[in-house]
């Protein structure tokens, strides 16, 4: 890649092909695959990513919203794609684009059969969440009778799949209470079975439950986060690549005296003479206030820069005393080696909340 000269996003879909191959690695052979691949594939770029794992043996995608399934439509996906959390409004959209959804409450499944009917549809495939104790969404797990009693007087939809969330994967000390979960699950899993007579597809697993609850893959998995590099522990992120590179450029550099303040509310005092410099990239763009004053950085020239003062629009300033750099030089938010996880990590927050944020501003490179 030649040193960028704006703000850029670059993605690695060979490190997104090594980041599901590991993940595979952990199934076995028949189980399958979703890709979630909801606000913008984790501010990625939820076509390009599409695109690429349906070309892999990827099995089903995932998005949140109707309108992002859609988008994956017009973009050519061609997969099943779950929608997570549909609204009804969105339910005519959902039958126009061959869209699946996750049907959570008595009243959502009224309303989506209404639909279904008056779109004259038979058989068609919805998936029912039960809430397992993530109190998020979800049937409870005493639905399953009337949720029997309902679809069994009616041929327009079909129970494709039956699933959960866990609610704390990723933290091995909540296992007692994941595995608690997990029971229900099967139970709810056995319920249904008896009443209707046959079992759909079974999903509980997100990245963390794939590595840490083997015996919960079921039928199949979903992972998000994992594709994207991010393991959440620090023993598994040794196994991801971080698909996304955040670069900048510097803009500016100036020579600040001891006693001056740099940016707005003057936030930032120095108490030497230093060097700062202006970078393209703020809260619009993703970098949100909780990293400056201090607390997140950028890496210029292989050393640690720190954002000093608050976080403008549109720009961020650094202290790169000490640090040889010119105008135009390149700026490292985050890479595959300073990752998105630690700089999370600075403000408090988490890889999730700091990719999704990088905003659509940014151009998106595709590296093949
Ligand atoms: C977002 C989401 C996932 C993916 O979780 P990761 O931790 O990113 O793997 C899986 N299942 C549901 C229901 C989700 O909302």
């Amino acid at each position: 890649m030649p040193k960028t000269q704006e703000t850029v996003l670059e993605i690695d879909l060979s490190a997104l092909k090594h980041n599901y191959d590991y993940l595979k690695s952990k199934l076995q052979k028949n189980t399958k695959f979703l890709a979630v691949v909801k606000a913008f594939a984790y501010g990625n770029d939820a076509d390009e990513i599409a695109l690429y794992l349906q070309n892999l043996d990827i099995d089903y995608f995932a998005v949140a919203y109707t309108g992002e399934g859609v988008a994956l439509r017009d973009a050519g996906v061609t997969k099943p794609i779950l929608v997570l959390h549909p609204l009804p409004i969105g339910f005519s959209a959902i039958i126009d684009r061959c869209l699946e959804p996750s049907i959570y409450n008595e009243k959502v499944l009224n309303r989506f059969m209404q639909m279904a009917s008056d779109k004259n549809q038979k058989n068609y495939p919805i998936h029912l969440k039960f809430n397992t104790g993530l109190n998020r969404l979800g049937f409870s797990e005493n639905a399953v009778d009337e949720i029997y009693s309902k679809l069994n007087t009616s041929d327009v939809v079909r129970v494709e799949s039956i699933f959960s969330h866990l609610a704390a994967s990723e933290d091995l000390s909540e296992k007692e209470f994941m595995r608690h979960q997990i029971n229900t699950f099967k139970n709810i899993s056995e319920k249904f079975k008896n009443l209707f007579g046959y079992q759909p597809m079974l999903h509980m697993c997100n990245t963390s439950g794939i590595l840490n609850y083997p015996e919960a893959h079921f039928d199949m998995v979903r992972s998000g986060i994992g594709l994207y590099g991010f393991g959440n522990s620090e023993k598994e992120n040794k196994n991801f690549r971080p698909i996304a590179a955040l670069k900048s450029v510097i803009s500016q550099i100036h020579d600040i005296e001891k006693g001056e303040t740099v940016g707005y509310n003057r936030a930032y005092k120095s108490i030497a003479s230093m060097k700062t410099a202006t970078i393209p990239i703020g809260h619009a763009d993703g970098i949100g206030r909780p990293y400056g004053k201090g607390k997140g950085y950028v890496i210029i020239a292989g050393k640690k820069a720190a954002i000093i003062g608050n976080v403008c629009m549109d720009m961020i300033m650094v202290d790169v005393t000490g640090i040889d750099c010119e105008e135009g030089d390149e700026v490292i938010v985050f890479d595959a080696t300073n990752t998105a996880d630690e700089l999370a990590h600075s403000a408090n927050t988490i890889s999730y909340e700091l990719i999704t944020d990088i905003s659509q501003r940014v151009k998106r490179i595709i590296k093949k």
